[in-house]
């Protein structure tokens, strides 16, 4: 049984379509670590991605797209189950129940709400968008997970979860621990100008990106400005390539790099090709094993099915568990 007697772990990802390198540096390859040590639940959450867009029309196909990514980073169903909130109806009630207990003004002071509404000039914000943290803490708390993965900015939601959890508790019953924010150190990915790697910037990476493909992105990527000729001195610290470099390349390589960019040894050029020779060979491996499961998309729905049973049962009990402590049936 997968993750018999382990801590448990749970995360999940908007379906937004292919993976790039930000997303999985930032949060997948994290992910398929923690398998070895912890009984991980990976979930897609459709329904948080209805607070960006009711346009739905691409969710299901962007689901398999993305879930190919986590398969071919190396998720491995057998170890890993891997749902679709959607599927689990009970989040739904949870959140309900949740709503019942949580003020208003705790959901208010979410950064991540008040941020959402400031950049998108939100003159309506749904109720949906402010209860996203609040859904949120039931995904968590349904699988009654001790450890959630997440950067430092997401620090607030967990914080939320623990009292979201107490408050309940304290209400009816304990039935819920307190998980705990597993921090990630999320290197900083840059996109190919040089800005955050992002899907609607343009400069993003794909996991699935041919070789070919990402040659052709990497090549013309922002570097230092002030090494404006190839006789300039540059600053590796300021270059959006060495920060891939950092990620990608061992020391050796990019301590030979990083002298022949300040003493205007080596052309961008060839430093970016010391980068793409170590850079490719971990992109392919990912990019093949992907391959094999986007040939046969019904795998995949067949995995996330399987999952999404899996994950039920837990859910089924942890609602029985609530609708014990709260006692509304006659
Ligand atoms: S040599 Fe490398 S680190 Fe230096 S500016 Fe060019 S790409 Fe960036």
């Amino acid at each position: 049984m997968a993750g018999a007697g382990k801590e448990r772990v749970l995360s999940g990802m908007r379906p937004s379509g292919k993976v790039h390198l930000g997303n999985y540096l930032g949060a997948l390859a994290n992910w398929v670590k923690l398998q070895d040590e912890l009984d991980c639940y990976y979930f897609v959450a459709d329904w948080h991605a209805l607070t960006d867009d009711l346009d739905t029309s691409d969710v299901p196909a962007n689901a398999v797209e993305m879930v190919a990514d986590w398969l071919g980073a190396g998720l491995d169903p057998a170890r890993s189950t891997l749902f679709i909130q959607s599927l689990v109806p009970e989040h739904a009630e949870l959140h309900l129940i949740f709503s019942m207990t949580t003020p208003v003004t705790w959901l208010e002071r979410v950064p991540t709400y008040r941020e959402r509404i400031e950049q998108q000039h939100l003159e309506s914000p749904s109720y949906g968008l402010l209860g996203y943290p609040l859904l949120q803490s039931a995904d968590i708390l349904m699988y009654k997970a001790q450890w959630v993965p997440v950067g430092a900015d997401q620090v607030p939601h967990i914080e939320l979860t623990r009292e979201v959890a107490r408050r309940f508790n304290n209400t009816w019953k304990p039935v819920f621990p307190e998980p705990q924010a597993k921090l990630t150190q999320i290197p900083k990915v840059p996109g190919t100008d040089g800005r955050k790697m992002s899907k609607s910037y343009g400069n993003a990476i794909y996991l699935s990106d041919s070789t070919e493909e990402i040659t052709a992105k990497v090549k013309p990527m922002v570097t230092d400005p002030a090494r404006k000729r190839r006789a300039d001195p540059g600053n590796p610290d300021v270059c959006p390539v060495f920060d891939l470099h950092r990620i990608f390349t061992p020391e050796a390589d990019r301590e030979a790099a990083a002298t022949g960019c300040r003493t205007a040894a080596i052309g961008c050029l060839d430093c970016k090709g010391v980068l793409l020779k170590h850079m490719l060979p971990p992109l392919a491996r990912i990019r093949e094993r992907r391959q094999r499961f986007v040939e046969k998309p019904a795998q995949i729905v067949e995995i996330l099915h399987e999952g999404s049973k899996r994950a039920r049962r837990i859910a089924t009990q942890t609602m029985e568990e609530v609708r014990d402590a709260i006692k509304l049936e006659p």
